[in-house]
């Protein structure tokens, strides 16, 4: 009986000097409880890989692989055969695991690469070997070495030797939860998963809030950003929701201000709210899904107005992205479809008819003089609560936590 494990090759990581350990130890708990939705599997890491073995017959190791490449901090992942530490097991392995990988390919090539110096064959010898094994298993396939169908790789590490037909990118990245923590403004959009995503990738934890304007906006509504943020939960594995209401400020906003600034004001209470929220739940930065000059909100003039409100740094990850850009990623982390089903967003809730597009901050702050704006920022901030979405059976249980 052949035995399989993962092999997970790490991404930058690599370059990390002093505090590589701490980053290490983040990405193998992270894929410890990754995979652990997919059975018993001991997870350990030596020379820039992390080895996840399955415990016994029970495991899904097909459902674990898919799982290791939504993790951050892995460049690659491969499905390897475990061989003995001497040519013939490996020989021996190599003709029972690869013919089935390997079928239907027309060419191949053999690589040998030996961590463990001691052993006692040379690289090139135990390919030339496994190679030869192939060809006596499989008459019809030939060897390529410059442009082959497949890659044949066994790598001689410490313990054991591990047989692999190919790797598949991994997810990149940093390991989740090594960059600190931001919040992130969350609306029904294109553009905010993704900025989801791209933070997370980088190592920042997430958590996000999003404002609703009921009954201006519907329940369907919120459904379809809750579900937005169980997408972005398939990377990272978690996600606390918090949800404020902003249908009195929206009323108050549209009585007594000017129209042409009704977004921008809109928006200092959203980046106030935001970083209110974000002290009280200890992120550092927020993050929104802005685009330089995409909408009437989102130019040079509008963005320093709203950015002039709050005091923690704002991540804009998408600031230089075209529509276009955007959407493939969002298509790769498949929020597209749900995002563009057309419910409403209460930025799309009295929308002016001719935005300001280069305000300037003295006549928005005299606008907002209008309303009550402290006591609006007191009474939605009370409306707030949150929902934790999660990968994890047994955290969904607990459901709304606040
Ligand atoms: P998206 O596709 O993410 O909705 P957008 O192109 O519609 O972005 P805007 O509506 O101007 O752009 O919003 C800009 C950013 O403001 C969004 O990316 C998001 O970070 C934040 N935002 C907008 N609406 C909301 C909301 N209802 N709740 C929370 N954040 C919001
Ligand atoms: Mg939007």
């Amino acid at each position: 009986m052949i035995k399989e494990i993962i092999l997970c090759k790490y991404g930058e990581i690599v370059l990390k000097g002093a505090n590589r350990a701490t980053f290490e130890a983040k990405l193998a708990k992270e894929i410890k409880k990754r995979v652990s939705l997919y059975g018993h599997f001991s997870v350990s890491h030596a020379q820039s890989t992390v080895f996840i073995e399955p415990l016994d017959d029970n495991a899904d190791i097909e459902g674990a692989y898919e799982a290791c490449r939504c993790v951050f901090g892995i460049v690659g992942v491969s499905r390897a055969a475990v061989a003995e530490k001497n040519i013939e097991d490996i020989l021996s392995v190599a003709k029972s695991y690869l013919p089935a990988l390997l079928r239907g390919k027309k060419t191949f090539k053999a690589e040998a690469k030996r961590s463990d110096k001691s052993f006692p064959l040379p690289s090139p010898t135990i390919a030339a070997e496994v190679g030869g094994a192939i060809l006596s298993a499989m008459p019809s396939i030939r060897v390529d070495i410059h442009n082959p169908d497949v890659v044949v790789r066994v790598e001689i590490r410490e313990t054991n030797a591990y047989i692999h037909a190919g790797q598949e990118k991994g997810a990149g990245g940093m390991p989740y939860r090594s960059a600190g923590k931001g919040l992130l403004l969350l609306s029904g959009g294109i553009d905010s998963p993704v900025a989801a995503y791209m933070m997370a990738k980088r190592g920042m934890e997430i958590e996000a809030l999003h404002f609703e304007s009921f009954p201006y906006t519907s329940e369907a509504a919120k459904e379809k950003v809750l579900t937005l943020a169980d997408k972005v939960c398939a990377y990272t594995g978690q996600m606390y929701v918090h949800i404020i209401s902003l249908t009195h400020v929206q009323e108050e906003l549209r009585d007594n201000c000017e129209e042409e600034y009704f977004t921008l004001l809109l928006r200092i209470f959203m980046m106030t709210l935001a970083e209110r929220c974000a002290k009280g739940y200890h992120a550092q930065a927020l993050i929104t899904g802005e685009s330089l000059g995409q909408v009437a909100s989102q130019t040079m003039e509008a963005i320093a107005v709203t950015n002039s409100v709050v005091s923690l740094p704002v991540f804009r990850p998408l600031i230089g992205m075209d529509k276009e850009e955007i959407v493939r990623i969002a298509r790769q982390i498949d929020t597209f479809e749900t995002s563009i089903l057309p419910y409403e967003d209460c930025c799309t809730v009295f929308t002016p008819r001719h935005p300001r597009t280069r305000p300037q901050l003295d006549k928005v702050m005299a606008e907002l003089e209008k309303v009550d704006f402290e006591g609006l920022l007191e009474e939605a901030y009370a409306t707030m609560y949150t929902e934790k979405r999660t990968i994890y059976p047994e955290e969904q249980k607990k459901g709304t936590v606040q």
